[in-house]
C-alpha cells in the first residue's frame, strides 16, 4: 500500500463553528450585564424579537456600497456623536443639532477633498458603555458601575444602578424616534444645505445627504432580538443601526462580541488600541471580513497622539502586505482622555495631533486616510479643553454635561473638520 502521508498537507485555521445570531452565548463576554431577573430579560428580547427594524435593509446595503468606495479610496467617512446617548438630554432639538454639525463637518471635508463623505452619527443606539470596572465604590458604599441608560441609570443609588432590561426598550423606542427625525431632518433639507455649502465655498448644488446611524454593538440581547435575516439577500443583517462597531475592550478573537458580529452582513468596525497585537488583528480581520469585501470593514485606530507612531505602521504595513480592503479611519478621542481637577476632559491639541500622525502614517504607508471618528455635540458644552473657543481648564465646569466621556462642542468639532480638511487638500 503506497503510503500517502507525506503529501503537503494544507494547514487551515480552525474554522469558526457555524453561526446563529445567538451563537454568541456560548463564547466568553466581557462587559456582561448582571441581569438580577433572568425571566424579565427574556420578556423584554421577545418583545424587541417581534418589533420592526429601525433601519432598512436597503439603506445598510446603500451605507455598504458608500464605504466600499471609501475603502478604494475615493470617499472618505465622518462618523461623530455622544460617547453615549442618555434619556434625560434627549430632545428634537439636539438630535438637529449633532445633525447640523455632522452635515457641516462633511461639507468642510467635501470642499478640501472634492470628492464624497459619507456621514455616520453615532447616535439611535448608542445608550451602553463598556466600563474598566464593574463596581464603583464611594466611601464605604459599592454598587454597580453605570452602563449607560440602556442598562442601569447614573445615579449612585442601589434602586438606579440596578440593571433593568426595560430600560432596553426605552433606548429602542428612542432610538426610534431618533431614527424618524433624522429622516424628517434629511427629507425637509431642514439644514438647509446650500447655504452650509455656501460657507464652504462649494458653488454646485448639493444633492440629499444621506445620514447613517451607527453605535457600539455592545449589548448583545439586544441586538440578537434586533438581527432579521433577509430573503433576499439570503443574509442575516443587525437592523439596530445601520453600522456596529466593536469596542477595544470587547475585541477578543473568540469572544461573544466578535462572533455576532462576525454573522450580520452590515458594515462592522473595529476599534483598535494601544493593545493590539499584528498576530491578533490580523485574525480578527479574517473573523470579521473572510471575503475581504470593500466596505464591510472599518478599523478605528485610537491609540492616543503619543503612542499613535509606536503602533499604527505596523498595523497599517499588515494590511496592505495582505491586501486588505479594509477601511482605515481615526478615532482621536480614546486615546486623549485624561483628568483634570475631577473631571474627565481632552485637549484639542492632542486630538488634532494624533489625527496629523495618522495621516503623516497613512500617506508613508501608501493607505487611504479613510476617515474620522469623534465624540463631539452640537451642544454649547465645555468638556474638552482648547480649539478655537479658547476653552481653558476653568471652563470645565460651567457646561460639563455628559455622563461619560467629553465631547467636543460645536467650535471645536468644526476645528478639527477644518483640520481634517487641510490634511485631505494636501
Ligand atoms: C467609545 O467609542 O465610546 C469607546 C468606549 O471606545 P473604545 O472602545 O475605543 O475605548
Ligand atoms: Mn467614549
Amino acid at each position: 500500500m503506497a503510503l500517502e502521508a507525506s503529501a503537503p498537507v494544507e494547514k487551515k485555521p480552525a474554522e469558526p463553528r457555524e453561526w446563529s445570531p445567538a451563537s454568541w452565548r456560548d463564547r466568553p463576554a466581557e462587559q456582561i450585564v448582571d441581569y438580577p431577573d433572568p425571566d424579565a430579560l427574556a420578556r423584554v428580547e421577545r418583545r424587541l424579537s417581534g418589533s420592526e427594524s429601525l433601519v432598512d435593509i436597503a439603506d445598510i446595503i446603500h451605507l455598504r456600497a458608500s464605504l466600499a468606495r471609501v475603502a478604494n479610496g475615493d470617499a472618505v467617512m465622518v462618523q461623530g456623536g455622544d460617547c453615549a446617548e442618555s434619556f434625560a438630554e434627549f430632545n428634537a432639538d439636539k438630535v438637529r443639532v449633532t445633525y447640523n454639525l455632522l452635515l457641516r463637518m462633511g461639507a468642510l471635508l467635501r470642499a478640501a477633498s472634492g470628492g464624497e463623505v459619507v456621514h455616520l452619527a453615532r447616535i439611535a443606539g448608542q445608550f451602553a458603555k463598556p466600563r474598566s470596572s464593574s463596581n464603583e465604590t464611594i466611601g464605604d458604599v459599592t454598587l454597580p458601575s453605570y452602563r449607560g441608560d440602556a442598562v442601569n441609570g447614573p445615579a449612585f443609588t442601589v434602586a438606579a444602578r440596578t440593571p433593568d432590561p426595560k430600560r432596553l426598550l426605552d433606548a429602542h423606542r428612542q432610538a426610534k424616534v431618533t431614527i424618524e427625525l433624522l429622516q424628517a431632518y434629511a427629507s425637509a433639507s431642514y439644514a438647509d444645505l446650500p447655504q452650509v455649502y455656501r460657507e464652504v465655498g462649494l458653488s454646485e448644488l448639493p444633492r440629499p445627504v444621506a445620514m447613517f446611524t451607527s453605535h457600539e454593538a455592545l449589548l448583545l440581547n439586544y441586538e440578537q432580538a434586533l438581527a432579521r435575516y433577509d430573503d433576499a439577500s439570503e443574509q442575516w443583517w443587525a437592523t439596530s443601526g445601520h453600522m456596529l462597531w466593536i469596542g477595544d475592550r470587547t475585541r477578543q478573537l473568540d469572544g461573544a462580541h466578535v462572533e455576532f458580529a462576525r454573522g450580520v452582513s452590515n458594515p462592522v468596525g473595529l476599534k483598535c488600541g494601544p493593545s493590539l497585537k499584528t498576530d491578533d488583528f490580523l485574525r480578527l480581520i479574517d473573523r470579521l471580513d473572510p471575503d475581504n469585501t470593500a466596505g464591510r470593514l472599518v478599523l478605528i485606530g485610537r491609540f492616543g497622539a503619543s503612542n499613535i507612531a509606536e503602533h499604527l505602521p505596523e498595523l497599517m504595513r499588515a494590511t496592505r502586505r495582505e491586501g486588505r480592503k479594509a477601511i482605515w479611519s481615526v478615532d482621536p478621542m480614546h486615546g486623549n482622555t485624561r483628568t483634570v481637577e475631577g473631571l474627565k476632559t481632552r485637549m484639542v491639541g492632542d486630538i488634532v495631533a494624533e489625527v496629523r500622525t495618522f495621516f503623516e502614517i497613512a500617506a508613508a504607508e501608501g493607505v487611504h486616510p479613510g476617515g474620522v471618528h469623534l465624540e463631539m455635540t452640537g451642544s454649547d458644552v465645555t468638556e474638552c479643553i482648547g480649539g478655537s473657543v479658547k476653552l481653558a481648564r476653568e471652563d470645565l465646569g460651567r457646561r460639563y454635561l455628559t455622563h461619560c466621556d467629553p465631547r467636543l462642542n460645536e467650535g471645536q468639532a468644526l476645528d478639527v473638520a477644518q483640520a481634517v480638511a487641510e490634511l485631505l487638500a494636501q
